[in-house]
């Protein structure tokens, strides 16, 4: 992977300065980073669902860090985009998405190892496919509707997020912008504690079957990404809605695990 990384045009192998060259803020606690190679030259392309490992170093700490964030932008920019949650629910907060929010900014540097990651896109495929995200787990659905809109695909391509509520929901407009972009983009979004009841959002608390079931069907191809409940809730829905094991994706934002092998042994006990 690092080889095809390093072959690439303006590929290279460990990590490189980056510039951040945009900093905006997309809901309370997720802002996106824009990043540019601090050397002028351009950045390799990738594939939608990738991440990059970004490594810092915060006075006082021992070591530099490294954490892995979902590019949340199509290929095909003269730039990277993440987009971080701050992590600040639990007590010691998350050391290197804080510093992140707080301390680095437009001009500062990081450094960026190349594009990687098997969470992907496949545009090979026809069938009807389903972005299924729960909070920060958006980032990698974005570039991959995005890419979709940018290829002009034909495919029904349904958008569904899963926010806390109205001030936790990022990148509403976008969503909205790249669907309409798309001949056959719908995009769904619900909050578990809306702040507004009657305000505008397709479902409330858990996503659900009876939600699902009017969007999902047995041809869909799943991609799922956010916290472990969320995954495992869509997981359990999807497959007694009869999708395919081989159809349901997913990805966890910590070290990989099988949660379908996990709601087998459940079914099974
Ligand atoms: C493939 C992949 C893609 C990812 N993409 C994204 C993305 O697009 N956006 C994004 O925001 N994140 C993403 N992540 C997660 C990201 O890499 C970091 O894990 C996240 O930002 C937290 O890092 P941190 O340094 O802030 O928190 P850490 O310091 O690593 O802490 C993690 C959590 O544990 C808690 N914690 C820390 N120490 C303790 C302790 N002693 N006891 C109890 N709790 C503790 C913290 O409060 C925090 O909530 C991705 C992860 C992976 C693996």
């Amino acid at each position: 992977m690092y080889d095809a990384a390093a072959n690439q045009e303006n590929g290279w192998v460990d990590f490189k300065d980056f510039t951040v060259v945009k900093k905006e803020q997309e809901s309370n606690v997720i802002t996106s980073f824009y990043l540019q190679p601090k050397d002028g030259s351009g950045v390799t392309t990738y594939e939608p669902g990738q991440y990059l490992t970004i490594r810092v170093k915060i006075p006082g700490e021992e070591y530099t860090l490294n954490r892995q964030y979902s590019l949340s932008c199509a290929p095909g920019h003269d730039y990277y985009r993440i987009s971080v949650k701050k992590e600040k629910d639990f007590d010691p907060n998350g050391k290197v998405s804080n510093y992140l929010h707080d301390h680095v900014n437009e001009g500062d540097t990081v450094e960026v190892s190349a594009p990687s990651g098997i969470f992907t896109l496949n545009m090979e495929e026809t069938a009807p496919i389903a972005l299924i995200s729960g909070g920060v787990g958006l980032t990698p659905m974005m570039s991959m509707l995005e890419t979709l809109a940018d290829t002009g695909s034909k495919r029904e391509i349904y958008f569904i997020h899963a926010a806390r509520n109205e001030e936790f929901h990022a990148f509403k407009d976008d969503v909205e912008e790249i669907t309409a972009r798309l001949e056959n983009g719908h995009a769904y979004y619900g909050y578990e504690k809306p702040l507004n009841a009657n305000g505008d959002h397709h479902f409330e608390g858990y996503l659900s079957k009876s939600f699902l079931e009017n969007i999902i069907n047995e041809e869909t191809i799943t991609y799922i990404c956010g916290p472990v409940p969320f995954l495992k809730n869509a997981v359990r829905i999807l497959t007694e809605l009869g999708v395919k094991d081989e159809n349901i994706r997913y990805e966890f934002f910590g070290p990989a695990m099988d949660l379908k092998a996990e709601e087998k042994e459940t079914v099974k006990a």
